[in-house]
Formats: structure tokens, sequence, C-alpha cells
């Protein structure tokens, strides 16, 4: 089959089309045939390296992924060949630690993810376990359920159960990424009053256009633009899909006993707070780690039922992987680019 193989860590140029063995499944696997798979930012950064401990070897990156099942290993269940499916982010969770039996198995110490520690959907063919594999409905088209498990699952995640989101409260949304564009689209969806930040000027019709109310511009004053937006109040829920560098604006634009969700992968930069203004305010800080398989059900009912629209800005074929990786890194799109093998 041909592959999309990740030859050493360093720029686009190291994505190389390959012909690798179809792979056999085993035990509880599942084979798909791979009809759309997403471009990720995590995709971007396992490629640039450092290396990371465990990856699959030969590499083919990729998770989010949808497809139809060719054949079931003999002790697969709950799948039939022919069945349209779409994938967690994983290849394999073991299902009965206390992570996974509470909802969370995002954190599973033995998981394994897809386009890293497994092979992943870069290519005409993948395998993923049973488990990991959800019936994709008739009317969500492969390339938007391909990235339901990740751009909509994790900003489902976000903000209904990270940040618990009611009815009548606000949410701010930073960032208008993949993730953010459709956590806007379910803050709405919930009934929350939704204010957005960019930094890009030029993304502010997409925000308005996914159901923002209130659209600031960073540059123009991020906290007071996002006060201005909520009678002066600040906002009960902050959804942070940049990391660090916007932090501060953040814990300035909350409400008191305001909840941050931090989601994504963070940059890494180091942010030194005085704790006293996260403590007098009540905020809390929690974390929102990609999507669970509950998630991901939740997510494909609100897309099937028109809710919420998957943003693909474009597909390209799979042997364009290195320019699609190009257009992400310069952040020349508006929701996901797919790869159609
Ligand atoms: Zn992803
Ligand atoms: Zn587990």
């Amino acid at each position: 089959m041909r592959a999309v193989v990740t030859e050493g860590h360093g720029p686009p140029d190291v994505l190389v089309i390959r012909d690798i063995d179809v792979p056999a499944p085993k035990g509880r696997e599942v084979l798909v045939r791979v009809r759309a798979c997403g471009v990720c930012r995590r995709d971007i950064l396992v490629r640039q390296g450092p290396h990371r401990r465990g990856l699959a070897d030969p590499l083919v990156l990729g998770h989010e992924i949808s497809g139809e099942v060719v054949a079931l290993g003999p002790d697969a269940r709950g799948l039939t060949v022919g069945e349209r499916v779409c994938s967690t982010q994983r290849e394999y969770v073991c299902g009965c630690c206390s992570m996974c039996r509470t909802d969370r198995e995002t954190l599973c110490s033995d998981l394994r993810f897809l386009g890293q520690e497994a092979s992943g959907g870069y290519a005409e063919y993948v395998i993923v376990g049973d488990d990991n594999l959800v019936h994709l409905p008739d009317n969500v088209d492969f390339a938007a359920g391909a990235i339901v498990g990740c751009a909509v699952g994790t900003a489902f995640n976000a903000v209904c159960d990270t940040g618990r989101t009611r009815p009548g409260e606000s949410v701010l949304i930073a960032g208008a990424g993949g993730l953010g564009i459709h956590a806007i689209q379910i803050a709405r969806a919930v009934g929350a009053r939704v204010v957005a930040t960019t930094r890009s000027p030029a993304k502010v019709r997409a925000l308005e256009q996914a159901g923002a109310h209130a659209v600031v511009v960073a540059s123009d004053g991020f906290a007071r633009g996002v006060r201005e937006a909520t009678a002066g109040r600040g906002v009960d829920i902050a959804i942070d899909t940049v990391g660090g560098a916007v932090f501060h604006d953040i814990r300035r634009s909350m409400a008191p006993g305001g909840r941050i969700v931090l989601v994504g992968e963070v940059t890494g930069a180091t942010v030194e707070v005085d704790m006293a203004t996260i403590y007098r305010r009540g905020l809390e800080i929690r974390s929102a780690v990609s999507t669970s398989r509950r998630q991901l059900e939740m997510a494909l009912r609100m897309v099937a039922s028109g809710a919420v629209r998957p943003v693909v800005d474009r597909t390209l074929p799979l042997e364009e992987a290195a320019a699609a990786h190009r257009l992400v890194e310069d952040n020349a799109v508006a929701g996901r680019v797919v790869l159609i093998p």
C-alpha cells in the first residue's frame, strides 16, 4: 500500500511516499481502508521532533481517520466488514485501568496514540483496535468524519465536560484554529454567549460565521475587549487553545469564580503568576486532554444533527502531505486540511 513515511525528524521534506505491506489484524484489531485523514498541529510537532520514545517504525503520522472496515481480527467485536467508521485518536487503550473506567482513557498509561506509538492514517490502510473505532453516521462525509475525533471532540470535551458550560453563561474562545472554530459552534449550541479572540483581523468574519456573538482582535486590547463584550463583567469560562502567550490576558478577562480550560498542545512557554490573583477571585484552571470515546460519540451526534459543522478548509491527495504540513505551519488555513489517500 502507499503510505507517507516520516524518515527522521525535520522539515516537511522528511515526509516521503513509500510502498509498505498492508498490515494484518490480530486479536481485537481492525483493518480500516482510510478514506480521509486530518492534518493536526500535533502531527507537525511529532515530525519536527525532538525524538519521542516509543514511536512506531516506520512512522506513519495521522490520528484523525475515517474509512471503511476491511477485515476484523479473530477477537474483534462490535463492527462489521464494510461499515463506515471514524477513529478515536488512539490505536489502543487498556480498557480496565482507573482512567479507562472513568471516561478518561485519554490518560491511560498504556495508550498508543495513532501516528505516534502506532502507525497512523497517512496511508491507504491502518490498524485500529475495535474499542477505538466509532460508527460514522451516513449523513457525515468522510472528510468531516475524520476530524470529529480531534478538532470537534476535544472542543466538546473543553466546552461541555471540562468547562461545564451551562446555558446563559459567557464563554471566551481564545485562538481561531481548528479547535477554536468548533468550540465556538459547540458553546453556541449549548446556549452560551460566545466571545472569540484572534490575533488576525482577517479571521474575524470566519469567527462570526461560526457563531461568535463578539470577536475581539487581540492587538486592540484583549481583556478590555472581552469586558466590553460582557457588560464589564468578564467571562465565566475561557477555552485557551493558544497557551502561555495569552494566559495573563485570559486571567484578566475572567468573571469571579471563572473556569479557565487549557486545551491542545500548549506552546511550552513559562508563565509567572501571582497566585493571589487566581485564589482571591476563585478562579479554576483545568485541562481538557484530547477526546474520550464517549466525547467523540457526543460530538458525532452534534455533527449528524447539524448543530455543529466540521470546518474542512481543503482536501489534498496523500502525495501532498508535505504541502499540507506547510499550510498548517504557516497558519494559512481556517479549519482543517484533510488528506485523501
Ligand atoms: Zn488532532
Ligand atoms: Zn487504561
